[in-house]
């Protein structure tokens, strides 16, 4: 069953009529459009579309980021430097996480006490409700949610707050997927983003040359090659970040052709190779890939109606919000 919670905030994509528990899922009350409510998940699409190598990603690598299924703490610390909340600012909250993937920054807000909408356009939402599951969470706290940010099923002005970690550049209009997750908070909710940031730093990143190609291979090819990639740089990588200083890190980060990140390095050998396979194939299979500008986000938030824009001192662009 859906809670009360959630059926408060949700609504129907096509007419924004109220949506009330049926048989099938839920129906709403305005046109009669039902939307299936199964294995914990409401859908509000049906058919594949080009967030389809994140649902690959994500149910591969089902809980490799989990904090909950590592030592590392990685998406806490991400998690709050990027938002700039705590517990406090969180707790009874009402929340969508846009974009959750396969729930590693859901688990978070759940942790901190908030009641969280868990949305995403791939099929990673599978993953996610039952990572939220078996880590120990109920209905009473989250739903999972397949729809579009371009079809939104939650009410305009009815969150607490909003946040969507690394998701708006592999939107196909990111300022559009902004504008719509904006829309949904309450005058003096907040909002949180991180995006990869559009600067001339984005040209020292292989990414940017092989996805001209990888951008139109299927996500097969991609995971092959990125196994490829990480099987044949990867050890290479290794040895020039852990033992060689500011001079390997450089090299590493120019002339390997893999996602190597500093927080891997921080990792036993085997957990760092898979977190660097995961982010190849996370930069090289997207459809989209979208980089955002300071001046750019912070425009768009203010023409959402939102102030007290600050970026947030962490590593890629992280803004948060509050709306007026
Ligand atoms: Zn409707």
């Amino acid at each position: 069953m859906i809670k009360q919670w959630a059926l408060d905030v949700l609504c129907c994509p096509k007419c924004a009529g109220a949506l009330a528990t049926a048989e099938e899922g839920v129906r709403c009350e305005k046109c009669g459009k039902t939307y299936p409510y199964e294995n914990g998940i409401l859908r509000f699409v049906e058919m594949d579309n080009y967030a389809e190598s994140f649902g690959f990603q994500w149910n591969h690598f089902k809980k490799t980021q989990h904090d909950s299924a590592n030592e590392y703490a990685h998406s806490t610390r991400r998690f709050l430097a990027e938002t700039g909340w705590n517990e406090q600012d969180l707790a009874g909250n009402t929340v969508l996480d846009g974009g959750c993937g396969n729930g590693r920054f859901t688990e978070i807000a759940l942790r901190m006490g908030a009641k969280v909408i868990a949305l995403d356009l791939s099929n990673a939402v599978e993953t996610c409700y039952s990572n939220m599951t078996e880590a120990g969470f109920t209905n009473e706290n989250f739903l999972v949610v397949q729809a579009s940010f371009y079809e939104m099923p939650v009410r305009e002005k009815s969150l607490d707050k909003a946040f969507s970690l690394g998701v708006l550049q592999h939107t196909p209009n990111p300022r559009l997927s902004l504008e719509k997750i904006a829309s949904l908070v309450k005058p003096g909710g907040a909002i949180a983003f991180w995006v990869y940031e559009k600067n001339w730093k984005m040209w020292m990143d292989y990414r940017y040359y092989f996805r001209t190609v990888t951008k139109y291979l299927s996500k097969n090819a991609n995971w092959k090659l990125s196994l490829f990639l990480t099987h044949t740089f990867f050890p290479l990588a290794w040895v020039l970040n852990k033992y060689l200083g500011l001079p390997g890190k450089v090299i590493s980060r120019v002339f390997l052709p893999i996602a190597f990140r500093r927080v891997h390095s921080s990792m036993g050998y085997a957990d760092s190779k898979t977190w660097t396979l995961l982010d190849t194939f996370d930069n090289l299979s997207p459809r989209y890939d979208l980089p955002i500008s300071e001046k750019e986000i912070f425009q768009w938030l203010e023409a959402c109606g939102f102030g007290g824009i600050v970026r947030q001192s962490t590593p890629g662009l992280a803004v948060k919000a509050t709306k007026k």
